[in-house]
């Protein structure tokens, strides 16, 4: 998989850190529905009809939004070739072969469920995210990319990105996905050098990625490289090469991820020699510096892009916009007027596609209770060093500003957060210590 989601904590539900789909977990203590509520989620089959489904999530309650923010999908395709050993998504061997046509009558079946609780409402971005969607033939990419079409009201300049694997480049198929409508991809390169690649456990290696990346140019004018660094036995200098690389390549975005090693994965069990926190924080500043040089301008923890190049998909997590995600373990936020709701689909392929069949493929869903929406806001929208104009809280939540007030001029007295009348925004000091100071925001639940 590329990255370029998972700080988005994409409705993939990842994070890096957030991404994937940070991953804005449901926020600890969040009031989860209960059982018959969860047995009524799953599926519009709880209620007698589509309309009773929309009233259940219009009824009143004590959230007041002005109105809904912007909407996007996301669409979880959860096989890899093989595990990498450092991944802790929801992805999984394929073994062989994986069931294309019955996961997409699945995603089908999952997105006509889900229609009552986004009637009307247009989608302004598509991520297809993984795992590795580009194992998907040019068919059923069409076939999904189709239904998207048919069931939903797309943007007619909607933002279409699919994550891509250098390990599947076919020119011919990338460029079937082009005519179908994917008008971006996110390509995991992770590192142009060989040695490194294999550490990874990467299936691609240094001339796949290369590859990749010409017959990315050849189709698209939009894409995306991941690129990790503190990787095994990587030095300074070879972190230096693997830039340089990815900036002659001329991506319109680049992400850059610092090799964690998360719990549950081969490499937390066996963890590989990697640069120490001195190493690794000398090659961010010269990552950072060169990005900066080559005019990336840093947008988000993660992400640099070109003027204009900004991943809008991912801008809307980061706003606290509203995202439906569809397809294995997916994750959604959606509003109403007066709630907002996060749901999690089943997370196994077999248990997804048997419970989409029955019209219940939603596991868990939770409302966000009003006290923990501050928080949540903040946990975006303070991964962007731009930061985010004032009134977009009150936009998204529902509360005014003065809900977290004493925590903003805290921040502030510590030096840790900017704000006057038209921004706020962290300051360095505030994007260097991003985790104490949101969870200073926690303090307002
Ligand atoms: S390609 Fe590797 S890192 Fe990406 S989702 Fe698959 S197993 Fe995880």
């Amino acid at each position: 998989m590329s990255a370029d989601g998972r700080n988005g904590r994409s409705g993939g539900g990842k994070s890096r850190g957030v991404g994937k789909i940070i991953a804005i977990e449901p926020a600890a203590g969040g009031r989860r529905a209960s059982s018959a509520a969860s047995a009524r989620l799953g599926a519009a089959a709880g209620f007698d009809s589509v309309a009773g489904t929309a009233a259940h999530y219009l009824r009143p309650g004590s959230l007041q939004l002005a109105a809904l923010p912007p909407l996007s999908l996301y669409i979880h395709f959860p096989w890899c070739v093989r595990k990498c050993p450092y991944c802790d998504f929801n992805s999984h061997e394929v073994k062989g072969s994986f069931p294309e046509d019955d996961y997409l009558d699945a995603l089908r079946l999952d997105l006509e469920a889900a229609l009552p609780l986004i009637w009307g409402r247009k989608i302004h971005t598509v991520f297809i995210g993984g795992g590795t969607p580009s194992l998907l033939s040019a068919q059923g990419l069409d076939r999904l990319l189709s239904d998207v079409r048919t069931l939903l009201p797309l943007d007619s300049d909607a933002e279409i990105t699919m994550e891509a694997n250098p390990g599947t480049f076919e020119a011919e198929k990338f460029k079937a996905y082009r005519a179908s409508g994917i008008n971006r991809l996110s390509i995991g390169i992770q590192s142009f050098n060989g040695a490194h690649l294999k550490a990874l456990g990467r299936i691609h290696d240094e001339h796949e990625a290369r590859r990749a990346i010409e017959i990315a140019h050849a189709n698209f004018d939009n894409f995306n490289l991941d690129l990790m660094y503190a990787l095994p036995g990587q030095t300074l200098a070879q972190a230096g090469e693997d830039i340089s690389a990815a900036i002659a390549s001329a991506p319109s975005h680049l992400s850059l991820y610092h090799l964690t090693l998360e719990a549950n994965t081969y490499f937390a069990k066996y963890p590989p020699s990697v640069p120490d926190d001195d190493a690794s924080a000398e090659m961010q500043d010269m990552l950072q510096e060169r990005l900066a040089a080559a005019a990336y301008a840093q947008y988000e923890v993660s992400a640099y892009a070109q003027p204009g190049r900004q991943a809008r998909h991912n801008l809307n997590y980061w706003h606290f916009g509203d995202y439906l995600g569809i397809g294995a373990g997916a994750h959604s936020k959606i509003s109403f007027p007066h709630r907002i709701l996060r749901q999690m689909r089943y997370k196994q392929p077999k248990a997804y596609m048997e419970q989409a069949r029955l019209a219940s493929p939603v596991q868990e869903e939770l409302e966000i209770a009003p006290a923990e929406l501050g928080f949540e806001f903040m946990l975006n929208a303070l991964r962007l060093p731009g930061g985010f104009a004032p009134p977009l809280f009150a936009e998204r939540t529902g509360l005014s500003l003065t809900a977290i007030g004493a925590t903003l001029e805290q921040a502030e007295q510590r030096g840790m957060l900017y704000r006057d009348h038209t921004i706020i925004r962290p300051t360095e000091l505030g994007q260097r210590f991003l985790n104490d100071l949101q969870q200073m925001f926690l303090s307002d639940e």
